[in-house]
């Protein structure tokens, strides 16, 4: 295994591409830890697979530098790089059983057949293949042979990192969600390094300690799943994660509190005035519905969503959204709402600025 280090890194599929819009990745810099459980998230086309294809040998990047445990990879080939990678869509090698799909890299390594051996047996029985282990994979249903090539990712033992890109794609949903608690516990108990591109937040938020957050070719932030829910950098990530996303309102900030509409409301900590555009950005799970304190609003429509509901609402002309929790109290006559000043995250030109403590 190795620290993976990507220096000053950007890409262009354009020759030579001069514009910054011409850059699929734009200028990056990142350390992939050792043994670390990353999700690489971000809409379609913001440069997920480009990342990854650069770490892995398959592109070589318009500039910077690739490193592995310090030592320079930018130029090696993807078969020098000693990187597993599995794809959205299974590559398993239908005349083979699962068992010999499983043994192939490592019998191309030439590994003992002792080893083979049991490391096979391992991961099908992590993998939940074990029952299939002498079937033929030509007429295994589709996500049979994913589970294949999941297990294909994982069973070499000394590789430098395992990269999927988007592997449950062709998953039904409630497989889906086993797999993706298996993939976590597997990475508890092998400790390779895995990345994990998607752009779904439920699958990036279960599987991951760190998240990278993309948007347009660009990292926005890297952290823990809580801390991009808690504090995102940046207004996308805040839309992007939770469900709703967090809810954005134009206020003026006055130390420590903010006035919407010329109405005031406490903040949790003291902000200097800045210039440029700024919002709030408050979770719908942290504003309250009252019938008498705090900012007027107007209920729109109310979203029954199994344990809790989603009051879509307005507030001085913008869309907000509530999230009122089972059991709790509500009804249409309440017509203001609280924010939890310990939760309020404000954003300048679209970037969170840190406040001081009270
Ligand atoms: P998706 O989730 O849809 O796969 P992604 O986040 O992985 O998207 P990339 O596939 O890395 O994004 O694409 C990033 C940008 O680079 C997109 O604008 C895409 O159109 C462009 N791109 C990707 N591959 C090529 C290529 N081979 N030639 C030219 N442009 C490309």
């Amino acid at each position: 295994m190795a620290q993976i280090t990507l220096s000053d890194l950007a890409h262009s599929y354009v020759h030579n591409g001069a514009e910054t819009g011409d850059f699929a990745l734009k200028t990056l810099n990142h350390v992939w830890q050792d043994g670390g459980a990353y999700a690489l998230l971000g809409p379609s086309g913001c440069g997920k697979t480009t990342l990854l294809n650069i770490i892995s040998g398959l592109i070589t990047p318009s500039r910077g530098r690739v490193l592995f445990d310090g030592v320079d990879m930018t130029e090696s080939p993807a078969e020098k790089r000693n990187i597993a990678q599995v794809f959205q869509f299974p590559v398993v090698y239908d005349t083979m059983t699962v068992r010999e799909n499983l043994a192939f890299p490592l019998k191309n390594r030439g590994l003992a057949r002792a080893a083979i051996q049991a490391r096979v047996a391992l991961i099908a029985e992590m993998m939940g293949l074990g029952d299939i282990l002498d079937r033929k994979a030509r007429g295994l249903p589709a996500d049979a042979k994913q589970k294949i090539s999941l297990a294909r990712g994982m069973v070499r033992e000394s590789v430098n990192a395992i990269l999927f890109d988007e592997p449950l794609t062709v998953i039904d949903p409630q497989l889906k969600w086993e797999l993706r608690t298996q993939l976590k516990s597997l990475h508890r108990e092998l400790r390779h390094t895995m990345i994990y591109v998607t752009h779904d937040q439920v699958e990036a938020l279960t599987f991951a300690d760190t998240v990278v957050m993309m948007h347009e070719g660009r990292v926005l932030q890297t952290g823990t799943p809580e801390s991009l829910f808690e504090t995102p950098a940046h207004t996308f990530v805040g839309h992007f994660i939770g469900s709703p996303g967090m809810n954005f309102l134009e206020a003026k900030i006055e130390g420590s509190r903010g006035v919407i509409n010329g109405q005031c409301f406490p903040l949790g900590a003291s902000y200097r005035t800045a210039s440029g555009f700024t919002q709030i950005g408050i979770r719908p799970e942290y504003i309250q519905f009252s019938a008498d304190e705090g900012l007027p609003v107007v209920v729109k429509h109310v979203e029954d969503v199994g344990r809790r509901r989603i009051v879509h609402a307005e507030l001085a002309n913008s869309p907000i959204s509530v999230s009122v929790p089972e059991g709790q109290f509500f009804d249409n006559t309440m017509a203001r709402v609280r924010f939890m000043p310990d939760k309020i995250n404000i954003f300048v030109d679209d970037w969170r600025v840190q406040g001081e403590a009270l």
